[in-house]
């Protein structure tokens, strides 16, 4: 079956953004899906608008194949979770191994809704930027879990998704790789200055890797990231 629809979990965020370019390269109609979950920081809502207005004014390949966005209010995570994203904490890591930013099967969650408006869409493949090599080990971030959700969702809906995950075994750095090859610099150029990473919400200090607080493992990650790039690394093996 080829493949010509899509809708991408879109974040704001350098992963989403990066996953945006590659379903926009791939496919003759994308969507984007966002969830407002209450978080501390509307900045990442108003990175995605921002984000989704840049891609549509820089790229005028992508423009018409760039449809409509979708954003769900989740207020009801807030009810059932309680972290450094939905409440005035600080963010730390737990004695799990995972930050206390972790909303249990968050994502399964995230990807329930996405299938059922990709079914409403008529859309075939759901993008995430999910990534087993990412500092965090959400375990629902897993390959497994991806692969799982996909049985799940085609079954239980009667309707065959493929669920992709283009970073799922890359780095950071490589990440910044992808954009590179989807977008060239300008792609690059649009990551660094418009999308947001940062825990606490910083758009006030910038660095070559963007706007962030620079303390935070968001930022943390990111920086290494960016580091690694520019360094210009061989490329990892991949799988
Ligand atoms: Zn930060």
């Amino acid at each position: 079956m080829h493949h010509q629809t899509a809708l991408v979990l879109f974040s704001g965020g350098q992963d989403s953004t990066t996953c945006l370019a590659h379903a926009l390269q791939s496919y003759a109609r994308v969507e984007t899906i966002g969830f407002d979950y209450h978080q501390r920081h509307r900045v990442e809502l108003e990175a995605r608008l921002k984000v989704l207005n840049e891609i549509r004014r820089q790229f005028p390949q992508w423009e018409g194949k760039l449809g409509q966005d979708h954003t769900l209010d989740l207020a009801v995570l807030g009810a059932v979770s309680e972290t450094s994203l939905t409440r005035e904490t600080a963010f730390r890591m737990e004695a799990s191994g995972l930050p206390n930013t972790f909303v249990p099967g968050r994502n399964l969650l995230f990807l329930t809704l996405a299938a059922t408006v990709a079914y409403r869409r008529d859309l075939q493949v759901i993008v995430t930027g999910v990534c087993e090599t990412d500092f965090s080990g959400y375990p629902d971030c897993r390959d497994d879990t991806m692969k799982a959700m996909q049985l799940a969702l085609s079954l239980g809906m009667d309707k065959r998704y493929l669920i992709e995950t283009p970073l799922m075994w890359i780095d950071k750095a490589e990440t910044w790789r992808l954009a590179e090859r989807l977008g060239g610099a300008s792609l690059v150029d649009l990551i660094v200055e418009h999308t947001h990473t940062c825990y606490l919400g910083d758009r006030t200090h910038r660095h070559a890797w963007g706007y962030g607080c620079a303390q935070c493992p968001a930022c943390e990650l990111r920086a290494r990231g960016w580091e690694g790039y520019r360094a210009g690394f061989a490329p990892k093996q991949i799988g």
